[in-house]
């Protein structure tokens, strides 16, 4: 048996996205959230004036507040890849 194995075996942190090193979790997980800020691969949209937001329960309280449409009258809140808004942003000259 060894007992140092865990000390042997230690390995450095790594930043599963460019692979850098960190000397701790802690550490690789500040480097992730500034480095490479997790994006939410869709949003939803408010059928009523095009805006978007990350969380269904943000459009709702959205259409609520601004258009005063109730929770239950809301149906089915569009879901969009966050692709189609990029592209908007990129086509403009
Ligand atoms: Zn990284
Ligand atoms: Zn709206």
């Amino acid at each position: 048996m060894r007992n140092c194995l865990a000390d042997d075996d230690f390995v450095f942190p790594q930043c599963p996205v460019c692979q850098k090193m960190e000397k701790s979790k802690k550490r690789l997980q500040i480097h992730v959230s500034k480095r490479h800020r997790p994006r939410p691969t869709y949003r939803y949209m408010c059928p009523m004036c095009s805006k978007n937001y990350q969380q269904t329960d943000h459009v709702r309280r959205h259409m609520a507040r601004c258009h005063g449409v109730s929770r239950d009258q809301q149906g089915q809140i569009q879901k969009l890849p966050i692709e189609s808004f990029s592209n908007l942003a990129t086509l403009k000259h």
